[in-house]
């Protein structure tokens, strides 16, 4: 028998563990995936915003993976800390693939980034998705009119949309009662995405782009004069498909006709780049600050020395992900990955036998979820290949050690007695399932399961 950890049960996880025992390659693959939290699905459940119903239902097709009986999902396992340490788990399994992704966010490192009413995207997200380690309180929106999301890549576009949307839209999801309440009280009137360079160098895909279009009661306004600035715009049959459909669709808003009276506005601005975050009366953020850019060569920009103010209340910055370095594993800090040779773990420079990476903490924070398939089998190919070397060992049943070492695993009786709690939290509000939002309440559900 081949003993596998899995760290990690978002998309990759899921998917490393589903390449593992579906082959034919290396007889019976028993593998655990370990999460930090008492919930499986990762990003599926605390990063795909909770309006998007079609990806969220992708965890159907994960549940199907952990509930195989040759995988035994063991949550609320923290690897890395304490004492269960990569060097530790290495003892316990024959291999350990470490998918724990990227989650920290990225800084702008201009001034004024740590005034009041300035977060990254992340610390919305986490917000809205009822990740426990947001605090339920985290976002006030009552006082702000204006919000302003600096970047132009998905995630702008996940954030922009929850701020602008109604809250009563977003009832029949499965958003935590007081995100939800937060948002129904919400005095945000505007919300622009600020994107350093062109129209046609948005990193949105063209489907959740356009569904902006489609929020009722919100008017998308683009500035025309913004878009003509951009070479590519007067011939985008040259650029790729995704960017392509990305100007025609912001093409349709700037000539559209004025908003419609009491819409609330959702705008984007291209070729301003965010210089400082400047204070209002009441000391927190009133404004950022932007230098007008224009297009400088291949997709590059030049700043032009003059500025403008956006005026924001409330500032989020969503400019990408990093991950952050697993206590006990290599770690490359230009990248935010882990340093791997077809997803084997480099020591030194020299794979280090039974430890791999996949998904994002392997290959950066991009890509879809689709792109974790391609990139866990790579990785589960190269342990596969591995396999007669490591599993000489014989090895018990780890979840006795792992209990010795502190943990207190929450198995996969606990995480449908999570879903339970949530289905009749919903049922008391009058809504669908609702999350719970802390981790007493999640692991008080999960022990119900006896
Ligand atoms: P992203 O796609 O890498 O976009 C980051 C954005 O931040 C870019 O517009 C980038 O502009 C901008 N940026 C970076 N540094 C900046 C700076 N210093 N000042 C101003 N702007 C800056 O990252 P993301 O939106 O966090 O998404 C991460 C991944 O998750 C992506 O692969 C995304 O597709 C995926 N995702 C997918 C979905 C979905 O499919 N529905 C939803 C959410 C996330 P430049 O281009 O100029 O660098």
């Amino acid at each position: 028998m081949l003993r596998v950890a899995v760290v990690g049960s978002g998309p990759s996880g899921v998917y490393t563990a589903q390449t593992l025992v579906e082959q034919s390659v290396v007889p019976d693959v028993r593998v655990d995936v370990l999460d930090r939290l008492p919930c499986p699905y990762g990003l599926v459940r605390y990063g795909v915003a909770p309006d998007h119903e079609k990806i969220k239902s992708l965890q159907g097709n994960l549940r199907t993976v952990l509930e195989d009986p040759r995988i035994r999902f063991l949550g609320h396992v923290e690897v890395g800390e304490g004492a269960l340490t990569p060097a530790r788990l290495l003892e316990l399994y024959h291999a350990v693939v470490y998918c724990v992704g990227a989650a920290r966010d990225r800084h702008l490192g201009i001034p004024g980034e740590d005034l009041p009413g300035v977060y990254p995207a992340t610390d919305f997200v986490s917000w809205y998705s009822a990740h426990p380690d947001a605090a339920t309180d985290s976002f006030a929106l009552e006082g702000v009119r204006s919000a302003v999301v600096v970047g132009a890549g998905n995630v702008a576009v996940d954030v922009a949309r929850i701020l602008a949307r109604g809250a009563e839209e977003l009832r029949p999801t499965d958003m935590p009662q007081p995100a939800l309440g937060a948002l129904a009280g919400s005095g945000v009137r505007e919300v622009r995405m600020v994107a350093r360079r062109g129209p046609s160098q948005g990193r949105f895909t063209t489907k959740e782009l356009r569904e902006l279009g489609a929020l009722p009661g919100v008017a998308v306004v683009v500035d025309p004069a913004e878009l003509a600035l951009d070479p590519a715009y007067a011939d985008p049959a040259a650029l790729p498909a995704v960017n392509r459909r990305n100007v025609e669709v912001l093409r349709s808003w700037a000539e559209a006709g004025p908003p419609a009276a009491g819409a609330r506005l959702l705008g984007l601005r291209f070729y301003l780049r965010p210089v400082e975050l400047l204070p209002g009366p009441d000391g927190r953020v009133g404004a950022v600050r932007c230098e007008r850019t224009l297009p400088d060569g291949p997709a590059g920009v030049r700043g032009t020395g003059t500025y403008e103010d956006v005026a924001a209340q409330l500032v989020l910055r969503s400019v990408g992900y990093t991950g952050t370095p697993l206590p006990g594993l290599p770690f490359d800090p230009a990248h935010g990955t882990v340093p791997h040779e077809a997803g084997r773990v480099l020591r030194a420079g020299a794979p280090s036998p039974g430890e791999y990476v996949a998904g994002w903490i392997k290959r950066g924070a991009t890509g879809v979820i689709g792109t974790n398939r391609p990139c866990a089998k790579e990785t589960a190919t190269s342990l596969l290949a591995d396999a007669p070397s490591l599993s000489a060992r014989s090895l018990p049943d780890p979840l006795p050690a792992l209990r010795a070492a502190g943990s207190r695993p929450v198995e996969w009786p606990g995480w449908l007695s999570i879903e339970a709690a949530e289905l009749s939290l919903g049922h008391s509000l009058g809504r669908g399932s609702v999350k719970i939002p802390d981790w007493a309440g999640l692991l008080a559900a999960a022990e119900a399961a006896g």
